[in-house]
């Protein structure tokens, strides 16, 4: 085996998890989680150093804070090359921007906070230049082992995962998100995140990967759960769209009542990430046709 998982409780049942992938010529490490957690990504450095290796790269599977945000300092102690979707390089290069867009997206709805300020912006160390893009199929060779780069955008517009061939693992950030938070973990592009889905699903059927693991919930491993876990998202993505159309139907008429109304009928703590969610999935239905905007205001079509 030569990937390592390293791992904190982040909350109830849910972690924050990075990965080493060690060749015989340089090792990798996916993610660098954030502040208050540098004591896992010194023990993944130490384990890098046992190994006998530089550390070459650092692959942020995407640009949210709990994944990047110890970029910085993991490069300021190793030199490693920080790489990952160029649809991120803007909010790794820069961490006040990245909350600005991340959580104040609907200002007239959730104003700044010192608790989300603490939570998002606090979190991130400074921002670094992205040192190269990844994207789907590209190769990383680092030594023995052959590391494919995988699209799996949705839960934002840009993210990658690492399918280490020879192990038939692919490593994801949230590419398939928690489903079982009192929050949305959330996703913003319905109709990536139906192809990504679908992508994944085509690599366990060609027997291209038979263990999935990711930055926050337990490993799937074996052909059956991978495909369970696809299709329950697939379902929570449908049944979520029918919510909204239902709402929409009912008479919530604006983003705001839409978001309220989802939220509470889904037990979630309304906020940031699920109201990006559902601005996304109103936005894909406009786009489809299937509801009709003026202005701030939906309605069914007629
Ligand atoms: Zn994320």
């Amino acid at each position: 085996m030569h990937i390592h998982g390293f791992e904190r409780t982040l909350m109830d049942e849910i972690s924050l998890r990075v990965h080493v992938i060690a060749g015989d010529r340089f090792a990798v490490l996916v993610d660098t989680a954030m502040i208050g957690y540098e004591d896992m990504i010194t023990e993944a450095l130490d384990f890098v150093r046992q190994c006998g290796v530089p550390l070459a790269f650092i692959v942020n599977t995407h640009a949210h804070h709990d994944h990047i945000g110890l970029n910085r300092w993991v490069q300021d102690q190793t030199g490693a090359k920080v790489l990952s979707h160029p649809w991120g390089s803007r909010w790794i290069a820069d961490p006040d921007l990245n909350y600005q867009e991340f959580v104040l997206g609907f200002p007239d709805i959730i104003a700044d906070t010192k608790a989300l300020r603490q939570e998002v912006r606090g979190t991130l160390g400074p921002g670094v230049p992205l040192d190269m893009a990844l994207t789907g199929g590209d190769f990383l060779y680092p030594g023995g082992l052959t590391l494919e780069i995988v699209e799996t955008g949705g839960h934002v517009p840009g993210e990658i995962g690492i399918l280490v061939r020879e192990e038939r693992a692919l490593i994801l950030g949230d590419a398939f998100t928690a489903l079982n938070l009192p929050f949305f973990h959330g996703h913003v592009r319905p109709a990536l995140y139906h192809r990504t889905l679908k992508r994944v699903r085509s690599l366990v059927e060609e027997g291209r990967v038979d263990t999935i693991l990711s930055a926050h919930l337990p490993p799937w491993v074996g052909v059956g759960a991978i495909l369970a876990a696809i299709e329950e998202r697939q379902n929570d993505l449908d049944r979520l769209e029918a919510a909204i159309l239902e709402m929409v139907a009912g008479g919530a008429d604006t983003l705001r009542s839409v978001w309220q109304a989802v939220s509470q009928k889904w037990n979630k703590l309304p906020e940031f990430r699920g109201l990006a969610m559902i601005s996304a999935h109103l936005d894909q239905l406009v786009m489809e046709g299937r509801i009709d905007r003026e202005g701030i205001y939906y309605a069914m079509m007629p």
